[in-house]
């Protein structure tokens, strides 16, 4: 097979690539392991924008050279300034982009109060935006790729890069029919969205173990291959982490309400039954995550009593956008239901040394913890964290209830290192010719927490690399064929 440009998945940032070059004239080849199209963003809710036409109607900020500041004093600098700049500049008219073929957007949204309205959150088919909305900008992006001339070969799995004389120049992949494929071209692009779907890399590269202290949401199929694939002729590695958030395990199997009612900021102790975080800072799931991942056990319980829970059919303290519910109704019913469903991270006991036994908390650290944090609301002022004085509620009055969490991430981020042109690099730091990566391979630009000051930042960075990366293949084709 013989084609201008190969492109390895088509998750956001593989169809944002093979398009660009599609609309350029090139002929392109997209190789993807899964069934479907969409990977990851399969399950999300839109990528970042900022100063696009949504953000400066309604005089959003922040403008780009703000939310380049912000990035930056958020990272420490840490990062590829000139690759985070190319990024975050491009981002609005990337939703301009995708407008034009054909994605809706809603009004631009926050995940929690303090970070920006950068989260482009796509109008569904049906319904309004919410979990797994993206998909249908996924679909939209897989037509219109075909209207466009792309060669689109799902369940075919790329399991090696073919390099000649210093150049990549093709990809060795399996057809849907088992069959060994060998595909030319003058430039590959790798969009494999990392590794968080293989336990072995996991633990090696990001220190956690799937099941036990990490319960992530896993992509089937999302398993390194990209970057073993570019380590293997030489790619450069770079940092590799997870992109961590918090939550209960296997957590769309709690009911709505309940899962929201055990992320409000009541009292947050670890197995030593001393409290650790401002419980206020939990909106921002990915602060919480790292101070989960310190505790021992990378474990944390959440609890409350039944006046807190009779509270919370009032209303909730904390909302977002991606549950959107503002109380929980019928709670005790509910609770029991769930609880003789036999889910192992929900504990309900009449007793405080009860819930310790049934936790593994240790009972006497947990009871002065709850003297202390009790005397302290009876004050008003919360002498250990200075943690907002609404939000301080006694626990007192049976049952009470306790929530565990640990370190969960939407995925991994980092591996493949690229410049500010979605050129891999070796460990030299010279461009590997006919090699680029978009996406979560190639996502070194956290630092070390995903920024979520600035809502839709990965998906963002998916779309925006991988439109770098077909501009770029594109501007050397049209070089090439002059
Ligand atoms: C529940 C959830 C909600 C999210 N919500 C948001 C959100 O609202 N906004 C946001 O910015 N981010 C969100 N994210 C993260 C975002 O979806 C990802 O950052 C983004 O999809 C990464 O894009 P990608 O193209 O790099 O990889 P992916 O979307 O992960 O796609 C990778 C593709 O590679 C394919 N593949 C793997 N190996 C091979 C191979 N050897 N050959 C061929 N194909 C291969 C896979 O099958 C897959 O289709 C969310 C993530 C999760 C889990």
């Amino acid at each position: 097979m013989t084609h201008d440009a190969i492109v390895v998945a088509a998750g956001p940032a593989g169809l944002a690539a093979a398009i660009t070059m599609a609309q350029a004239g090139l002929r392109v080849l997209l190789l993807e392991k899964a069934a479907v199209t969409g990977g990851t963003a399969n399950r999300g809710m839109g990528p970042l924008g900022i100063e696009s036409r949504h953000t400066r109607a309604r005089l959003l900020p922040p403008t780009r050279d703000e939310a380049f500041k912000a990035y930056m004093d958020f990272t420490h600098w840490r990062v590829d300034a000139r690759l985070v700049r190319e990024f975050l500049n491009r981002s609005g008219e990337t939703i301009h982009w995708l407008e034009s073929l054909g994605v809706e957007f809603v009004e631009p949204a926050t995940y929690f109060t303090g970070s920006f309205q950068t989260w482009h959150l796509v109008k569904p088919e049906q319904g309004p935006p919410g979990p797994g909305g993206a998909a249908t900008m996924m679909r939209v992006l897989t037509r219109r790729a075909v209207e466009l001339g792309v060669e689109l070969r799902l369940q075919t799995p790329v399991n090696a890069l073919i390099r000649e004389g210093g150049r990549v120049v093709g990809v060795h992949a399996v057809d849907a029919q088992g069959a060994p494929i060998d595909a030319r071209a003058a430039a590959v692009v790798l969009a494999t969205g990392g590794f968080g779907d293989s336990p072995e890399m996991v633990r090696e590269h990001a220190g956690f173990e799937l099941g036990r202290d990490m319960h992530p949401f896993r992509t089937p199929g999302v398993r390194g291959d990209g970057l073993r694939m570019a380590w293997a002729v030489g790619a450069a590695r770079t940092e590799m982490l997870m992109e961590l958030v918090y939550g209960m395990p296997d957590n769309l199997s709690v009911p709505m309400p309940l899962h929201e009612a055990c992320r409000q900021p009541h009292l947050m102790v670890n197995l030593l039954g001393e409290r650790f975080i401002d419980e206020s800072v939990m909106p921002n799931v990915t602060f919480t995550g790292n101070a989960i991942a310190q505790q021992k056990q990378r474990c944390a319980f959440l609890i409350f009593d039944a006046d807190i829970l009779a509270a919370m059919a009032r209303d909730f303290d904390f909302r977002n956008r991606v549950f959107p519910v503002t109380r929980i109704d019928d709670a005790d019913a509910l609770i029991d239901r769930f609880v003789a469903t036999g889910y192992r991270h929900f504990f309900v006991a009449d007793t405080l040394a009860d819930l310790a036994a049934q936790t593994g908390i240790e009972a006497a650290a947990l009871s002065a913890t709850v003297a202390q944090y009790n005397a302290d609301c009876a004050r008003g002022y919360d002498t250990l964290f200075n943690k907002p004085q609404h939000y301080l509620r006694p626990l007192r009055r049976p049952r009470f209830f306790a929530a565990r969490h640990f370190p969960s991430a939407y995925g991994s981020a980092g591996g493949l290192r690229i410049n500010h042109r979605a050129e891999v690099l070796d460990d030299a730091w010279r461009a590997i010719e006919g090699l680029y990566a978009a996406g979560t391979d190639a996502c070194s630009i956290y630092g070390d927490s995903y920024p979520f000051l600035f809502p839709g930042t990965s998906m963002g960075f998916a779309l925006n690399t991988g439109r770098i990366a077909g501009e770029q293949i594109a501007s050397r084709h049209k070089e090439a064929t002059a």
